[in-house]
């Protein structure tokens, strides 16, 4: 088993460029720590098989990597044309109905039939995540139509932003829920909702989650204003936050982006939730061997902000160079990490008393020079509430299960070890600290702190201990 020192977790999205079982492989080897599977893209048996995969390789490799399955949600997509629309600026293009008739030339569907109610002339339309920008000249009851601001060539399904628009779509679509099925099939450890608007948004995925038979943490993509503004009670109701940058980067002004990056992560330490910093950290690496220095800068804001993850997309999915950027993330996550963060977790507001058992274990470890943390979880609470103090010490956790080792993965400085639970606390933190130092992550003598929820008896009473290794 490997283990790095980097605290920042990392998120790669699965695709063609990393699909092979010697690529998954070298992957983990390189530092990934959770899989991620684009429902918007995913076929169900590819789904089924690459679970299966991922758990066979990652149990060879004795490392806890996690499975995310993101969810496509209520996003407005163009319909299938023959090849591509060619389009140039001043023509008029019309996004009509399935089942309208074409009125001119330039003419694609739209899969949301809502759309014309929702939109009003003026508002601006972005096709493609901002490849072609377009403004509303006309709604009718079955179709809108638009004057092309810049030139560019329309594909089959491509993606529709409307910035600042209400839109009236369901927060689960046929689509999600069929795909959701498949993801409690596979038991996958993370869930995200995309486009969540609001906290009942976050209600409603948990809920057919759990009714799908699934145990998996929720993630929510924050990606328009809505969501922004709904921010700390989507904050309350989810596992996550995805800083999801693609689609807010379109949805709100983009020099907003930044502040609203850092605004969102400071707001997840303060009200309790971890927080991931997705899309764009190393795009040009889809094509080159070696990061921009706008790229690196940027990787190491996110990990200055003290993110738990950062994510890559197309750069894994469909890349030339996936081990490579992950290779990168590591290198400047390890080095920024060390030149200190911002300290957002130190404003954690504390509202229950495990809560303040955990922050008096935290203020113990990183007063004691050279001290670890150690913390034994049932189901996970407790490391990753140590983790939200964001503590200098890294974050030993020892669950009973596998599963509860990777729905720790992504809190920032979190490493998991599976143990067996079925002694008294004793003779667990002895075969605990034999682990700690088989591995070289401790020495003997080496201060440690203890949380743990294990009472006498099997009552459950939280304690915090400190011992010598
Ligand atoms: P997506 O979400 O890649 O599924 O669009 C992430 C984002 O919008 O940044
Ligand atoms: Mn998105």
């Amino acid at each position: 088993m490997k283990r790095t020192n980097r605290k920042t977790r990392i998120i790669c999205t699965l695709g063609p460029a990393t699909d092979s079982d010697a690529m998954l492989e070298s992957l983990i080897a390189a530092g990934a720590n959770v899989f991620r599977l684009n429902m918007s893209h995913a076929k169900h048996d590819w789904v089924r098989d690459v679970c299966a995969r991922i758990r066979r390789i990652s149990a060879e490799m004795e490392e806890h990597v996690a499975i995310l399955c993101d969810l496509q949600g209520p996003s407005i997509r163009t319909g299938d044309v023959d090849g591509e629309l060619v389009l140039t600026k001043g023509d008029l293009v019309e996004f009509r109905k399935a089942d309208a008739a074409p009125s001119m030339e330039l003419s694609t569907t739209v899969n949301y039939v809502g759309l014309m109610a929702d939109v009003s002339v003026g508002d601006r339309l972005i096709v493609d995540n901002g490849n072609l920008l377009m403004l509303i000249k006309e709604v009718n009851v079955d179709r809108i139509i638009c004057e092309v601001k810049t030139d560019g060539t329309m594909g089959s399904r491509r993606h529709i932003n409307l910035p600042g628009v209400r839109l009236n779509l369901p927060a689960l679509t046929r689509k999600d829920h069929l795909d959701l099925a498949v993801a409690c099939d596979c038991a996958v450890d993370y869930i995200a909702g995309s486009f969540v608007r609001d906290a009942a948004h976050v209600r409603e995925l948990h809920a057919a989650m759990l009714e799908g038979g699934g145990d998996a943490q929720i993630i929510a993509k924050i990606e328009d204003q809505e969501a922004v503004r709904n921010i700390d009670d989507i904050i309350a109701a989810a596992d996550v936050i995805m800083v999801a940058r693609g689609d807010l980067g379109i949805e709100v002004n983009i020099e907003e982006l930044p502040i609203l990056q850092r605004k969102i992560v400071q707001r997840c330490l303060k009200l309790g939730t971890r927080v991931i910093v997705a899309t764009h950290m190393l795009e040009s690496m889809i094509s080159n061997p070696l990061p921009t220095r706008a790229e690196v800068t940027d990787v190491s804001n996110a990990v200055f902000e003290e993110a738990d993850s950062v994510m890559l997309s197309g750069e894994t999915s469909v890349g030339k160079y996936p081990i490579e950027c992950v290779e990168i993330l590591d290198r400047i996550a390890r080095r920024i990490e060390r030149s200190g963060g911002m300290g957002y977790g130190k404003d954690a507001v504390l509202r229950t008393e495990r809560q303040k058992t955990v922050r008096s274990a935290i203020q113990l470890v990183d007063s004691i020079p050279e001290a670890q943390l150690v913390v034994f979880t049932r189901r996970g609470y407790m490391p990753v509430q140590a983790s939200l103090f964001r503590p200098t010490s890294n974050i030993h956790a020892f669950a009973a299960n596998a599963s509860t080792c990777r729905k720790v993965v992504l809190a920032r400085g979190v490493t998991a070890r599976q143990i067996d639970f079925g002694d008294d606390l004793d003779s667990l933190l002895r075969k605990a600290v034999a682990m700690l130092k088989d591995e070289g992550v401790v020495r003997d003598g080496t201060p440690l702190v203890v949380i743990s929820d294990m009472g006498q008896k099997g009552e459950i009473v939280d304690s915090v201990l400190l011992i010598h290794a």
